[in-house]
């Protein structure tokens, strides 16, 4: 795929106008609304610089993968109207910088994290949105709960009270097959279906944050809710994604 890099206000507005109608077309295939999606941009690796036309052009919140490169844009953009959303794995050491400063956590994977998190939200009075995320892949080098610890998860995640479960979360598998790309997102959904049928209140909206660049359509066909969209605004990556995901083949 081409992701040429955007790097004026209006070329900023014409990457999110072009998604958002793919959002529209890839809803309207599959009977849904688009209101039902939200576009998450993600701006890891590019600079403050840019990440400022790109808020101009109307991207408020933003989904980072490392935490110390989001409590960074944080700290030098604090003048601009953005939050921040942390996507990517995290250990229970980071917890404290995540729960100081991000709006939302899209890669809740252990119940120890969720300690964390809860201990030092409590301390700054603050509470996060979360979404679990789910290795719907089987592949060893996804992070993610394995599909059947999901009940267990949301059952422990009831006593926390300054976390909120939004819904799950995941990355497919990195294959150019779209059949087994969805297959991916049909089981994330399903288990989300799972859920609700047991005790929709553990799993509050019961959102499905799931879909990136590569395959975000096939994703809002499968129920997704929020689509976490990068080098189809930003650009191309320089780094392989091999640097975000541990043993992922370059991808691009
Ligand atoms: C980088 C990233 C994305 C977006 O990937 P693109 O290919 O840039 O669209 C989505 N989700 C997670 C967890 C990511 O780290």
């Amino acid at each position: 795929m081409e992701f040429p890099t955007a790097n004026t206000v209006e070329a900023f507005r014409e990457n999110l106008a072009a998604v958002r109608a793919k959002i529209e077309r890839a809803a309207e295939r599959a009977g849904r609304n688009a209101s039902e999606v939200r576009l998450l941009p993600v701006s890891k690796t590019v600079p403050e610089e840019r990440i400022r036309l790109a808020i101009a052009a109307g991207a408020h919140q933003l989904g980072e993968n490392k935490v110390q490169e989001a409590k960074r844009k944080h700290a030098n953009l604090i003048d601009e109207d953005v939050k921040w959303s942390i996507i990517g794995h995290l250990q229970t050491n980071k917890a404290k910088e995540v729960a100081a400063f991000a709006s939302e956590f899209h890669a809740l994977d252990s119940l120890r994290v969720a300690e964390a998190l809860d201990r030092r939200l409590e301390m700054e009075g603050r509470s996060l949105d979360v979404y679990v995320q789910v290795n719907t892949s089987g592949e060893e080098s996804k992070y993610g709960l394995e599909p059947g610890a999901v009940p267990g998860m949301l059952e422990a995640l009831r006593g926390f009270e300054t976390v909120n479960v939004k819904g799950l979360m995941t990355l497919a598998i990195f294959s150019d097959d779209k059949e087994a790309v969805r297959t991916c997102f049909q089981l994330l959904r399903r288990l989300r279906d799972e859920a609700r049928d047991r005790d929709p209140a553990l799993i509050g909206p019961g959102e499905l944050s799931m879909g990136m660049s590569s395959d975000y359509e096939i994703a809002i066909e499968e129920g997704a809710n929020v689509v976490r969209v990068g080098q189809a605004i930003f650009g191309a990556r320089p780094t392989t994604d091999a640097y975000y995901w541990p043993s992922a083949t370059a991808k691009q």
